[in-house]
């Protein structure tokens, strides 16, 4: 059995892909990953802006992604991991974890991203008790509590203004010799006399034995390694694309997204798709991806009209 289409993700954007393209009556199969659907959202307390929707919690924005999609008789579901894409004379074949190999004659990419690593000692070890990448999520888990916030980008300052409703002293430590976020956040921030600001901070350990207990750093100023006691830290260094099962067969840009077309969402091979926060679109939203995934079924319908 060859498939029209395989769709990569469990997001809004492999969704949105897999609704419209069951309507298209294609034959298709969604893998959807193994954590379930609704992608990166799923942590998160509030969404608010997932259009039609007043506020959903990420947990029951992705119940409704699973059930519109479920409820298409033409769209197959397949809770895997992929590991490889390869090319074949005409058309792909998609290793998963645990399937057999699928083939298929087009493939959408909707792997979305996930948070980067610091990489030290101590971070992986101490993940969930103290060490945290969502503010929007955790940052209530921090009331009265003295936190480290790693990072001097947009992500960064709103993980301190989500902070400062709960922490009694957050520190925001940045590599580099200024912060790159937003002016008006910088301020904010600033306003508010409990946030320091650490430039060129490079960290080398997240210490503590159960829970967070400090954060150790190298200061770029005073060539000093120094110590901060803490009782979290929250990690805000950006995030990193999930290309590693099609990484040799699409361009990518230097930040390791996906370069699509915006017109058509084409990939640089013929026949590979990809949508959302996978790829090189400038600005990550839950709608933005649905919508480029949208147009990508409706290019990959044309295609394959066009290629029968
Ligand atoms: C904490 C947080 C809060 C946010 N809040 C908002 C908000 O309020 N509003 C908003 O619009 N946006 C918000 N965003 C951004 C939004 O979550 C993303 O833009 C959106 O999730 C991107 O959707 P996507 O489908 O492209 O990718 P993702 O949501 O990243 O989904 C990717 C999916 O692919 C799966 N996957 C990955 N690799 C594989 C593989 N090899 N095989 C199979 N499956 C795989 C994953 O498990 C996941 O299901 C938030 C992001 C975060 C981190």
């Amino acid at each position: 059995m060859i498939y029209d289409l395989i769709i990569v993700g469990g997001g809004p954007a492999a969704v949105a892909a897999g609704v419209y393209a069951a309507r298209k009556k294609l034959k298709i199969l969604v893998i959807a990953g193994k954590d379930g659907f609704g992608g990166q959202s799923l942590v998160s307390a509030d969404v608010q802006n997932w259009i039609g929707t007043k506020s959903v919690s990420g947990f029951d924005l992705g119940k409704m992604l699973e059930e519109h999609l479920r409820s298409q008789d033409e769209a197959e579901v397949l809770e895997d991991f992929v590991m490889k894409v390869e090319k074949m004379s005409a058309g792909f074949r998609v290793h998963t974890e645990n399937a057999k190999a699928l083939e298929t004659k087009t493939v959408l990419v909707a792997s979305g991203s996930r948070r980067k690593k610091l990489g030290v000692s101590g971070e992986k070890e101490l993940d969930g008790r103290g060490v945290a990448y969502c503010s929007t999520c955790d940052a209530p888990l921090f009331k009265n509590k003295i936190v480290a916030v790693v990072g001097g980008g947009n992500a960064g300052l709103e993980a301190v203004v989500d902070l400062l409703s709960y922490a009694t002293k957050i520190y925001l430590l940045a590599s580099g010799d200024k912060l790159k976020g937003d002016p008006i956040t910088q301020e904010k921030i600033v306003k508010s006399g409990k946030v320091e600001i650490i430039l060129q901070a490079k960290t080398s350990e997240i210490l503590g034995d159960k829970f967070v207990s400090g954060l150790k750093y190298d200061d770029g100023i005073s060539k000093i390694a120094k110590e901060l006691k803490l009782d979290g830290v929250f990690v805000e260094i950006g995030s990193v694309s999930n290309t590693d099962f099609v990484k040799d067969l699409v361009q990518v840009n230097k930040y390791g997204e996906i370069i699509v077309d915006h017109k058509t969402q084409r990939t640089s091979l013929g026949g590979i798709w990809a949508a959302g926060d996978v790829t090189d679109v400038a600005y990550k939203q839950n709608n933005i991806s649905a919508g480029d995934a949208i147009k990508a079924v409706l290019n990959i319908y044309d295609y394959l009209n066009k290629n029968l």
